[in-house]
């Protein structure tokens, strides 16, 4: 066993010698540059983030914002008392939400951040089902008779799942088919009845970045409302698209223009632009916030509402948001998205050029490219071949079947964020065919049994 001093190398540490996993803890401490270079060395073999095209996450931020958020890791978020200057930072961030989500009043909206959509939806479908109750209890339903449900298209992000098992709502999923990669208008209201705590819409489904027409949603409750004593309401599960839309389709309405639209998610860590950890909810009005989910903490000698799940965690995500928010300004935000689409529309005409594709998403809504084989292409590999190719040259982008009913429908999704530039995207564009070339000239079983000599694939 060798000695450590100081001047020993970090690579001729004992510790070095060590696998870095452990399975407990080692009894003596290690000097803090050697534990960093070896747990930074350990995370080496994993994918670039940057060329990460299976994530909507951000992997980009200013080196000034993560300069920011690194100093002020140790502020708790919760601690309002004690830090109310960030507390004013996260109730900024909620009325800049407000104002983007057209909020009619911005002395009515309630909100809070949170670690993300999946948190936010939470809370969103708690305030729905607690909502529900009240009213269905006041209008004498029978409210053990059922269990309450929720309806939502079957492209539900998984949040939503938990949500119902957590909260022993039943799921009923609209099913979605090759003409309606979206929620189905002309049956949702199928599935509604006097026990639905509400509708979800996305903004932006997860596997194709496809849009619930969440307008004609909106038209269809307010029909039923106007019929029926079960209030019908509207969230929107906008973790992707209401921090884009916003900025470059302002006259789509799917916010709190539409008057059924009571609660609103989106996730901070995808287009707002913050490195992951930090989602927002908001309400249209304090009423569609059932007191039961208000909680008060102290703040400079008077009390705050809070209502999210989570208590203690850093408010350094918030920071990185409010940074975003002030350094970009709506000119900023406008650019940066309008730029993102841009390239995914560029990498999505060069996709349908090959002529292999039928094009489910062109990019033109949100900056997604999602693409299946066609099916007359006359071709030995998979997508899940193309994918292995393009992980050779680094690009992660993932092939998988659809969800429910189209789960024999195998597509591949590429998701351009801001810090794929267009430089970026030519280049890969140019992976991109020349993975299609190799593909058309490889055997993936080259070796015959007997073979000895070459290695590696043909071209
Ligand atoms: C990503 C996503 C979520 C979950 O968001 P997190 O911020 O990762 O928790 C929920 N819904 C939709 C539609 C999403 O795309």
């Amino acid at each position: 066993m060798t000695t450590n001093n100081e001047t020993t190398p970090i690579f001729g540490t004992s510790i070095s010698e060590r696998d870095v996993i452990m399975k407990k803890l080692h009894d003596n401490p290690v000097e803090p540059d050697v534990a960093y270079r070896l747990v930074k060395d350990q995370l080496i073999d994993e994918g670039n983030a940057r060329q990460n095209l299976a994530t909507f996450c951000q992997t980009y931020m200013d080196p000034e914002a993560t300069k920011l958020m690194a100093e002020t890791m140790e502020k708790n978020a919760i601690d309002k008392s004690e830090y109310p200057e960030t507390a004013k930072l996260e109730t900024s961030c909620v009325n800049i939400l407000g104002d983007l989500w057209n909020a009619p009043d911005s002395e009515r909206i309630m909100g809070t951040s949170t670690v993300g959509s999946s948190e936010a939806c939470m809370l969103g479908g708690m305030a729905m089902k607690f909502r529900w109750r009240h009213l269905a209890e006041k209008r004498g339903l029978d409210i053990q008779a059922k269990k309450p449900n929720l309806v939502i298209s079957s492209g539900y992000q998984v949040c939503w799942e938990k949500f119902c098992v957590y909260w022993d709502i039943e799921m009923r999923e609209v099913p979605m088919d090759m003409d309606h990669l979206s929620i189905d208008t002309d049956k949702v209201l199928d599935y509604v009845d006097d026990y639905t705590i509400g509708i979800v819409g996305i903004l932006g489904i997860t596997y194709t970045g496809k849009f619930d027409d969440i307008k004609a949603l909106d038209d269809l409750v307010t029909t039923y409302n106007e019929t029926h004593e079960h209030e019908l309401v509207i969230h929107v599960d906008g973790a992707s698209g209401a921090m884009f839309v916003p900025f470059v389709d302002p006259e789509l309405a799917w916010d709190f223009r539409l008057k059924n639209v009571v609660s609103i998610n989106t996730s901070g860590h995808k287009y707002g632009l913050v490195y992951p950890g930090i989602g927002w909810i908001l309400w249209r009005d304090k009423e569609y916030l059932p007191e039961e989910l208000i909680f008060d903490v102290s703040y400079l000698g008077g009390v705050m509402p809070t209502m999210a799940i989570n208590f203690s965690r850093s408010a350094s995500q918030i920071i990185g948001q409010y940074y975003n928010f002030y350094r970009y300004g709506f000119n900023g935000y406008k650019e940066i998205h309008t730029r993102t689409r841009h390239a995914a529309e560029t990498i999505a005409k060069a996709v349908q050029k090959s002529g292999y594709f039928d094009m489910i998403n062109m990019g033109d809504n949100l900056p997604i490219v999602c693409y299946k084989l066609k099916e007359d292409a006359d071709v030995e590999w998979t997508l899940y071949d193309l994918a292995d190719r393009l992980l050779m040259k680094g690009w992660q982008v993932p092939a998988y079947p659809l969800p429910a009913n189209l789960d024999n429908q195998v597509i591949q999704r590429f998701v351009c964020r801001a810090d794929l530039g267009e430089n970026l995207a030519d280049e890969l564009i140019h992976d991109f065919n020349q993975c299609l070339e190799d593909l058309k000239h490889a055997r993936i079983l080259y070796h015959d049994k007997g073979e000895v000599k070459t290695q590696g694939f043909t071209h």
